[in-house]
This record gives C-alpha cells, sequence and structure tokens, in this order.
C-alpha cells in the first residue's frame, strides 16, 4: 500500500473530549472518527487493526471447534419477552418500532436469537453440541459512553454459545473457548489475566474474564503475589477470621445512646470516639421483591453480589428511604439488627464472629446501641463471605499476599446452564427417547476494545506501539528519495520485494519531509520502520527501527531480502510472538 494513495486524517492536537491515550491516539492517528456519542467511523487504518483482531480470533475460534454465523443485528421484541429480558434489561436496550407497530431492538448480545435458531434445528443428542459464534457489531445505550472505543454504544464483539447434551459436555466447551481465549489473547500480545468472575445462579468456576491489565482500566482484579488466584472484586472471596468466635459472656448489657445527626459510620464513630471497625453497618436490599439485611463491619464494604448469591435471588437492589422507614421505624442511617423488623432476614459477614461488643443503628432516630452481641440480641440467619476484598486480605486460596491492579475487560467466558434453554424451551431427545434441555455457556470478546486495549498496553510520547501482530501495517518503508531517482527507485524495488515476501507494507512514497513522515510512522505506530535515504544508499545499507525500543540497525542492501527476515523475527521474538 503507498501512502501517497492511502486515507490517514492525521491531527496535531488531542481531541478536547479524549480522556485515556487509547482514544487520543486512535483519532490522532486518523484510524477512527466520532459519529456521534460514543458511536464511531472506522477509518482504513482503523479497520485494518480491527480486522487483524478479528482474524486471529476467528481463528482461534475455528480451531476448537466453533462455527462462524453471522446473525442479524435488528432483534424481534417477542424473543426478549420469552425470556423475560425486554422489561429486565433496561435502557441499554435500544427498542424501536417498525410500520406495523411491532417492537424491535438492537441486538446488545444474541441469546435469544441463537437459542431460537438452535431450538428450531436441533432435535436429537447426536447433533449435539454445537458451538457458534459472529464477529458482528453490537449495540448498548451506554449510560457513560467513553474512552473511544473502549465502551463505545456501538461496537464490535464476537459472540458465541455452545449447546450440549449434558454437563460434562458443557464443562468440555466451557474450557475449550477458555483455552480458546488465551491462546488468541497471547497471539494479539496483549499482557493478561483470566480472572474469576461471578457466575451468579450457576455457582462454581464457570464464568471467567479476560482482563488487560493497564491502569486506565474500569475494573480491579485482585490477584496473589504467590499462587495464580485471581478475581474481580465482585466474585473474590474472603476467608472467615480463624480462631473461636468472641466470647459474648462477658459483653454489658446492651443500651441506647443519642447520636443526634450522625448518619454515616463516620459520623458515628467521630461522635462517639470510637474506630469504625467497632461498629456493624447494618444495609437493607431487596433480593427479587424480598426486604434483606446485610451486615458488615463498620470499616468494611459489603458485596451486593455475594449476598444475592447467598440469599439465592437473582436481582439486588438497595431499599429506598420509604421502605428503610418501614422496617426500621427510623430515617436512613439508623438501621441496626437489634429491633429491626422480624420479617427481615439478617445475613452477617462471617468477620463479625471474630468480634463483639459492638455498636449499630437502633432503628430510632438519631439513635444507636452499645454493647451489642449479635449472637445474644439478634436473629442471624446466616454467617457468611458478604464483604468485598481489600488490599490488606490474605489470598482466599494460598493466604499469601495479594495485590489490587487495574484491568480492562476484553473477554467473558459464562456457563450459561438452562438459563435461556429452559425460557425458550430449547430440547432434544436424549439417548432414552426423553426430552432434555440444552445446557449453554456464552463467550465474548470485545473485538473492537481489544485495539484500544493493546495501545493503553503499547504506546510512548510519540504514539502507538502496535503488536505487529495486529498493527495495521507491519512495515513501514519511509523512502527520503526527494528529488533523488536513484532513491526513489531503490525504494520501489525494496516494497517489490517485502511485497513478495509476504509482509504488510505502508511504503511511504509521498513528497513530505522526511521529519513529517518519521513523526507519522511514529504516531501510527508501525512496529518496524525501514528508512532509505540517499547515503545510506550509498553505503549499501537502509535503516532499521523497531519502534517499540527505538533501537536501529543497518542492513545490508545487497542481502536485504535474508537480513530483513532475521530483523523482522527478532522483532516478534521481542513481542513473544511467532513471525508468520
Ligand atoms: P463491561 O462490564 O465492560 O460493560 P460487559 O460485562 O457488559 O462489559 P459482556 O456482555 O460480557 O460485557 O460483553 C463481552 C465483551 O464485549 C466484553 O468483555 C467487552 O470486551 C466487550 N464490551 C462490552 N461492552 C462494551 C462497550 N460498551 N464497548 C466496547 N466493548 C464492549
Ligand atoms: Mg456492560
Amino acid at each position: 500500500m503507498r501512502l501517497s494513495r492511502y486515507y490517514i486524517p492525521t491531527l496535531k492536537e488531542d481531541p478536547a473530549d479524549a480522556e485515556v491515550v487509547s482514544h487520543k491516539l486512535l483519532m490522532r492517528a486518523g484510524m477512527i472518527r466520532k459519529l456521534t456519542s460514543g458511536i464511531y467511523n472506522y477509518l482504513p487504518l482503523g479497520l485494518r487493526a480491527i480486522n487483524k483482531v478479528a482474524q486471529i480470533v476467528r481463528e482461534e475460534m475455528n480451531r476448537a471447534g466453533a462455527l462462524e454465523v453471522l446473525l442479524p443485528t435488528v432483534q424481534p421484541a417477542d424473543l426478549w419477552r420469552e425470556t423475560g429480558r425486554w422489561d429486565y434489561y433496561g435502557k441499554e436496550l435500544l427498542r424501536f418500532k417498525d410500520r406495523n407497530d411491532r417492537d424491535y431492538c438492537l441486538g446488545p448480545t444474541h441469546e435469544e436469537v441463537i437459542t431460537d435458531l438452535v431450538r428450531g434445528e436441533i432435535k436429537s443428542y447426536k447433533q449435539l453440541p454445537v458451538n457458534l459464534y459472529q464477529v458482528q457489531t453490537k449495540f448498548r445505550d451506554e449510560i457513560r459512553p467513553r474512552f473511544g472505543l473502549m465502551r463505545g454504544r456501538e461496537f464490535i464483539m464476537k459472540d458465541g454459545y455452545s449447546f450440549d447434551k449434558d454437563e460434562a459436555g458443557a464443562e468440555q466447551s466451557y474450557w475449550d473457548m477458555f483455552n480458546a481465549y488465551k491462546a488468541a489473547f497471547t497471539r494479539i500480545g496483549l499482557r493478561f489475566k483470566p480472572v474469576q468472575a461471578d457466575s451468579g445462579a450457576i455457582g462454581g468456576s464457570f464464568s471467567h474474564e479476560f482482563m488487560v491489565l493497564a491502569e486506565t482500566g474500569e475494573d480491579t482484579i485482585a490477584s496473589c503475589l504467590s499462587c495464580d488466584f485471581a478475581a474481580n472484586l465482585e466474585k473474590a472471596k474472603v476467608n472467615a477470621p480463624k480462631g473461636a468466635p468472641a466470647d459474648e459472656s462477658v459483653v454489658p448489657l446492651m443500651e441506647e445512646v443519642a447520636t443526634p445527626g450522625a448518619h454515616t459510620v463516620e459520623e458515628v464513630c467521630t461522635f462517639l470516639g470510637i474506630p469504625a471497625d467497632r461498629l456493624v453497618k447494618t444495609l437493607l436490599f431487596v433480593v427479587d421483591g424480598k426486604p434483606v439485611a446485610g451486615l458488615v463491619r463498620g470499616d468494611r464494604e459489603l458485596n451486593d453480589v455475594k449476598l444475592r448469591n447467598l440469599v439465592g435471588g437473582n436481582e439486588i437492589e438497595l431499599a429506598d428511604e420509604a421502605l428503610v422507614r418501614k422496617l426500621t421505624g427510623a430515617p436512613v442511617g439508623f438501621a441496626g439488627p437489634a429491633g429491626l423488623d422480624p420479617e427481615v432476614p439478617i445475613y452477617a459477614d462471617h468477620e463479625l464472629l471474630a468480634g463483639t461488643d459492638w455498636v449499630a443503628g437502633a432503628n430510632k432516630g438519631d439513635t444507636h446501641v452499645l454493647h451489642l452481641a449479635l449472637g445474644r440480641d439478634c436473629d442471624i440467619v446466616q454467617y457468611a463471605d458478604l464483604r468485598v476484598i481489600e488490599p490488606t486480605d490474605a489470598c482466599p486460596e494460598c493466604g499469601g499476599a495479594i495485590e489490587f491492579t487495574k484491568g480492562i475487560e476484553v473477554g467473558h467466558v459464562f456457563k450459561l446452564g438452562l438459563k435461556y434453554s429452559k425460557k425458550m424451551e430449547a430440547t432434544f431427545l436424549d439417548e432414552n427417547g426423553k426430552s432434555q434441555y440444552m445446557i449453554m455457556g456464552c463467550y465474548g470478546i470485545g473485538v473492537s476494545r481489544i485495539v484500544a486495549s493493546a495501545i493503553e498496553q503499547n504506546f510512548d510520547e510519540n504514539g502507538c506501539c502496535f503488536p505487529p501482530s495486529i498493527a495495521p501495517f507491519e512495515v513501514c518503508l519511509i523512502s527520503l528519495g526527494g528529488k533523488d531517482q536513484d532513491v526513489a527507485d531503490k525504494a520501489e524495488e525494496l516494497y517489490a520485494e517485502l511485497m513478495k515476501l509476504g509482509v504488510d507494507v505502508a511504503f511511504d512514497d509521498r513528497g513530505e519531509r522526511p521529519g513529517v513522515k518519521f513523526a507519522e510512522a511514529d504516531l501510527i505506530g508501525y512496529p518496524m520502520q525501514l528508512v532509505l535515504g540517499g547515503k545510506g544508499l550509498k553505503n549499501g545499507i537502509i535503516e532499521a527501527k523497531d519502534r517499540k525500543t527505538g533501537e536501529k540497525v543497518e542492513l545490508p542492501l545487497d542481502t536485504f531480502a535474508a537480513s530483513f527476515a532475521d530483523w523482522r523475527n527478532q522483532i516478534w521474538n521481542n513481542w513473544g510472538l511467532e513471525t508468520p
């Protein structure tokens, strides 16, 4: 490809609305343009990078036995009504009507459509398992679209779905996809980590997110410094404290104390002159329509996903002010486990077993209680792991130290079980002629987000440093010929030779000044730059620059093909990648 005929509208300045480096660089390098909030045009260079990611993903999916399909973007509401998601999905689902007043949506994901397809075609266990995937534009009306391709409203996803006849098969499908994802992200050249994620009603270890490690990530990962434990904060387990529960027999009788205007943990602690870890925090939730109370120590954060799973519900939300008043008889800020509405089951974080003589809300305005003993003064349904892990906690698996890092979610593998097949009647006849539900799994990769993530991991003050596997072009051949016809001719010859070698090359044959060419090549981030000038030609060499390290070497022109191949291998190897 000749840059003289290419379309790369580079920008000198960072766009005003770009907060993260990938957004700035994708815009400045002329790879994307914003159409409207969270919706982008992919320009020639940007699309090349996206297509390279998609190609690697396709190869790994195909290798794992998945089959590519392409499903419609427009989906009828009736399918979503079958699963209940028409009501439940909320505003991220963009809904509209056709000319006959029928409801439709733009697909944010395709469980309904794929289940509908498969239930109509697959009737016998002999036709299972089947694993179908697509690479397609998704639409989610995100509440806060931002960061360019990282969180768009319209974006490209690879989504895949597996259907199995039994548990063993479903597990196999899950781990096949898990391994295919590892292979794909490795080939792309990302530094990533699979982390345990919440699998809701399924339980077990059948949900993993693949996180690209980067400062700008919106997710936090807890990982062990000694073993390979890694989990997102929702999922990360916290073990029960060691030792016997605290002795409550020595605790004086509970008594009320006035705490006027002290609602928050901080206000109560300041008022009473106690540390936050002496307080029991009482949080009221509604799980699938029923009120539930969760207790954690005052200095901890309750993990609502853990509480929801413990209760066995699907949906959890904080109780609103009116409900808090109804259940406690007090304004928000004074709920406590003693004397709460007896209809409300109370679940306590297991850390609370290690202490006693607590301070808590009194279910009375401007009042708290002192000397609370949970076993003695309240009715706790269960003690369990209910809080969010903290960096000072021990690894739940080996007891080692953990660290918190930021991550960008680029993939998610999830066992769905019977969630959709039951609601949509996706059944088959088993070996005994008995009707069974198919066991499903779903698997997503953020194809366009990966291009942004790769930049977040690989850039410097001059621009992008793409891994060679997904760079729009692997090599930029820069001719500094100017009016020197010999240089121009030799550059043409090298361009032809590189193409013959099967290398993806951008040939900068433009009449621009050398400084402009160098700056643009750095900005776009071609992993390899080859620079031919008059002096080099005279000396029989071409200069070769590794974009990532900045290291320059001279390749002899008389043995160009061989010396370039060696150097190219080195570059790929430095990235930990295999030369194609
Ligand atoms: P997030 O928590 O980041 O919103 P999600 O849990 O909604 O992601 P999934 O429904 O699992 O994501 O979608 C599969 C993949 O699609 C994600 O792992 C992510 O890489 C990508 N993705 C999701 N939402 C967006 C978006 N708004 N823009 C770009 N990529 C996205
Ligand atoms: Mg999302």
